[in-house]
């Protein structure tokens, strides 16, 4: 933890050093850039403001090509915010239970020509491959919009060596999120054509050149990257590599703890390599446990566990377009099956990333194993 300090107060001290705190061509942010393409080895790179930005940007380059932006009903609402922003109607699919991502075969069932884009969005640390979906916007001219705020390994080669077959992913960079630098986003795409894009809309007065330019393209959306969040997350890509695999070893571990608790499986496998384990998202059958309503054996569960000192949470709780102004009314949850179990039935582990270590998941397990034992009992009484 001190080191990790140390290496913050380092970073940050060279922007005070540079004499200067902004600016899209800052050199702390075209580093960034130069380090975290090397680090994808794929895509070109642009920092903005925050991932929300990113998606934005990447939907209002391709809103031309449709009306509607095709995504998941289990969704977080600052990924389809800016398809409202933007001018477009999200059209809802529902996920797969495995995974909790787009159901690839509805997805790809609901690309017709008036389709702008679809946007995939990665939970958890996942990754959603979703070919034939990919494979059937391909071949309409449909853009495909990558959200891997959650998912920052899903920027290297995951599909069998290859990568995704996307036009553009948004990553964020905020604290929450695997770079943990305050408030960051990244576009990233081999799209020169919305690099320049970025460009245009995200700066007013500022341009990559470092000219006092007003770009007859500018929307005004000011989506600069913050230079000092912008050099916390250039210090930390040396070690991210590093970090996701004590985010994927520990989540490894505690799932071999636990893995004989009846009713509990985990949302994806964690022996993946290629998933990034944001938190640790496990599924309960809470029918089998003796509970009668799931989402309150859910939360039952979770309370315990939580008494217990492990780092649990229930994030979402309703589907997307409930959360959202724009479209709540229009959307009806019990057309979204899978959605809604998994909204009643999911919780994840949180604090799965460095410096917490197998010493730790030990701890988490047995908490786990306490509360099994005592289920039955519990139950019984309440009977
Ligand atoms: C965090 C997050 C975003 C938005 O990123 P910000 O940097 O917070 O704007 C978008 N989509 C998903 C799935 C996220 O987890």
């Amino acid at each position: 933890m001190a080191g990790r300090k140390r290496k913050h107060l380092k970073a940050l001290g060279a922007v005070v050093d540079s004499g200067r705190y902004h600016r899209v061509n800052h050199s702390v942010v075209t580093d960034l850039e130069r380090r975290f393409t090397n680090w994808a080895g794929n895509w070109t790179t642009r920092a903005v403001g925050s991932g929300t930005a990113a998606i934005h940007v990447e939907i209002d380059y391709y809103k031309d090509r449709g009306h509607h932006v095709v995504t998941a009903a289990l969704n977080w609402p600052g990924a389809v915010g800016p398809i409202s922003i933007s001018g477009l109607e999200p059209r809802f699919v529902d996920v797969d239970l495995t995974l909790a991502g787009i159901d690839d075969e509805a997805a790809a069932d609901t690309m017709g020509s008036d389709v702008a884009a679809v946007l995939v969005t990665h939970l958890f640390g996942n990754n959603i491959r979703a070919p034939r979906t990919r494979a059937a916007a391909r071949s309409r001219g449909i853009a495909i919009i990558d959200d891997v705020c959650q998912s920052i390994g899903a920027v290297k080669d995951i599909v069998d060596g290859v990568y995704l077959e996307s036009d553009a992913l948004a990553l964020s960079g905020n604290g929450a999120k695997h770079l943990g630098a305050g408030e960051l986003g990244f576009v990233l795409t081999k799209d020169l054509g919305l690099i320049e894009h970025v460009d245009h809309v995200s700066l007013t007065s500022s341009s990559r050149s470092g000219a006092r330019l007003f770009s007859a393209y500018s929307q005004g959306y000011n989506y600069r990257p913050n230079v000092f969040s912008a050099a916390i997350a250039g210090s930390r890509i040396k070690s991210l590599d590093q970090q996701l695999q004590k985010r994927r070893s520990n989540a490894t571990t505690l799932w071999q703890m636990i893995r004989d608790l009846p009713g509990l499986s985990p949302l994806f496998d964690p022996t993946d390599h290629n998933q990034s384990m944001l938190n640790f998202p496990l599924r309960l059958e809470p029918e089998m446990l003796g509970f009668f309503q799931a989402s309150a054996g859910r939360d039952f569960i979770v309370e315990l566990l939580r008494a217990e000192g492990v780092p649990v949470l229930v994030w979402l709780t309703r589907p997307v377009f409930e959360y959202l102004p724009a479209v709540c009314g229009r959307w009806n949850a019990a057309d979204f099956p899978n959605t809604m179990r998994l909204l009643d039935t999911m919780f994840c582990v949180s604090e799965i990333a460095p410096p917490n270590d197998a010493e730790i998941m030990k701890l988490y397990a047995d908490a786990f194993h306490k509360i099994w034992s005592a289920l039955p009992k519990i139950l019984g009484r309440g009977a």
